[in-house]
């Protein structure tokens, strides 16, 4: 018996023994194609000596100080180099730990600086349904899924929740309207806050939100004085072609967080980056942000960051997501739609998702004792393929859908046997 307390206890998970590029081995040998780049952290490549090395060369400097205590030149380089690909209005970055982390700062530090400019009633969050920010308090209250909160919800916060558009499941309302019916019903002055992912992930099967949506979210935040926290844990860092999602689908948030990609799985970093207006208020009232952490700003995430950010460059990835993206969306949809329980293919560039269904015209879901997902997700590793499997979002717990984020390095000819094996597994 393992004293590992696992995630599942039913799964049986093989030892991964070693990576390298698009492919793992485990200890028996058997190989695997990673074409959800894990949780959509994999951007790199797996076994990348030469980008581990250079990140343990800064390392070996110096790995860690307090950044009560310290700075680093890892991390005054790092800052505006980010910014560079940032939209306009940015000024300042911060180092966390995890996706769920920097939410967590993002969620206060607009609460911090409403109190502070004297507009102490707006504290009031609006989140989307389906939608999905992570796992901690603020986190996982703003998050829409029923299920993960099930024993947890006397320990959450109230937040607002409001229909988010998705490419598949797309429903006749005015998205818009709904969200400023919303704010108006709360209170203008009650609300700070609406946090959503710029493009879904595993909550919406990578849905890309309709044209105008963007522009009109951010219309109605900012004559209502709302803040927009757009979470790009999953969505940003190029994953979508775009370094930052926002930018390039015409939303204008005030403060951004990412993960995942940022640090392509080397080590632990989460990103939130901020507008000038809202560090200004503090910077002219209490001088401190009320949001620290022992290993915020840490030398070793900057020069994770940092490395990672500085490969991207190098490589031209941000580039690539977008041509090879436009590849790989265009081979699964000509391969996978045609198969009869594939429901949708949606997404954008290595971020793509794939959501099945019992029957097609009435886009009806599996019976969720089926566990069709789950089924599918231990055949496919068997298959030797890495997928991210989703059951359930928000609004239907039986949902099932796949997501695929492959590492951003990832060659045509591995696409193609990733698609094959997928359409075998589907058949
Ligand atoms: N936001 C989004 C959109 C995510 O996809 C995730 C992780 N899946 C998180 C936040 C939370 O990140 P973490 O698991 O690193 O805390």
């Amino acid at each position: 018996m393992s004293n590992v307390l696992y995630r599942n206890f039913t799964l049986d998970l093989p030892q991964i023994a070693k990576g390298e590029g698009s492919w793992l081995w485990d200890l028996s040998g058997k190989k695997y194609l990673d074409l959800s780049g894990g949780a959509f952290v994999n951007a790199l490549g797996h076994g990348r000596e030469d980008l581990i090395q250079r990140i343990a060369d800064q390392m070996k400097k110096v790995s860690y100080v307090n950044g009560w205590h310290f700075s680093s030149p890892q991390l005054e380089e790092y800052a505006p180099k980010l910014l560079k690909h940032a939209p306009a209005g940015f000024s300042h970055v911060a180092l966390l730990g995890s996706g769920s982390e920097a939410v967590e700062a993002a969620l206060k530090i607009v609460r911090q600086a409403f109190f502070e400019s004297g507009k102490t009633t707006k504290h009031k969050i609006i989140a989307r349904s389906p939608g999905y920010h992570g796992n901690t308090g603020l986190a996982l209250s703003a998050s829409a899924r029923k299920y993960y909160k099930k024993f947890f919800s006397s320990y959450l916060t109230e937040i607002t929740f409001v229909s988010a558009p998705q490419e598949y499941r797309s429903k006749d309302i005015d998205y818009l309207a709904e969200l400023e019916e919303t704010i108006l019903k709360l209170g203008p002055e009650n609300v700070s806050t609406f946090i959503l992912e710029t493009v879904m992930g595993s909550s919406g099967a990578c849905s890309v939100p309709p044209p105008g949506y963007l522009e009109g979210v951010t219309a109605i935040c900012k004559k209502y004085d709302v803040k927009i926290v757009a979470d790009e844990v999953a969505c940003g860092a190029a994953r979508t072609g775009d370094y930052f999602a926002s930018k390039g689908l015409g939303l204008d948030p005030d403060v951004i967080v990412l993960g995942k990609g940022v640090n392509a799985g080397l080590i632990p970093t989460s990103v939130m980056i901020v507008k000038k207006d809202i560090v200004d208020v503090i910077q002219q009232g209490s001088k401190s942000f009320m949001h620290h952490q022992t290993y915020m700003h840490s030398p070793m995430m900057a020069a994770c960051a940092l490395e990672v950010l500085k490969e991207i460059e190098k490589l031209n990835l941000i580039e690539r997501v977008k041509t090879e993206g436009t590849y790989l969306g265009s081979l699964l949809k000509k391969e996978l739609l045609e198969l009869p329980h594939v429901g949708g293919v949606t997404g954008r560039g290595f971020f793509w998702g794939i959501t099945l269904v019992q029957d097609k015209a009435t886009q009806s879901w599996f019976p969720p004792e089926d566990k069709v997902v789950m089924k599918l997700f231990k055949k496919a590793k068997e298959l030797g393929l890495i997928l991210w499997p989703v059951v359930g979002d928000s609004e239907a717990e039986q949902s099932d859908s796949f997501v695929i984020a492959p590492p951003y390095t990832m060659t045509r000819e591995e696409m193609d046997v990733g698609v094959s094996k997928l359409k075998e597994l589907l058949r």
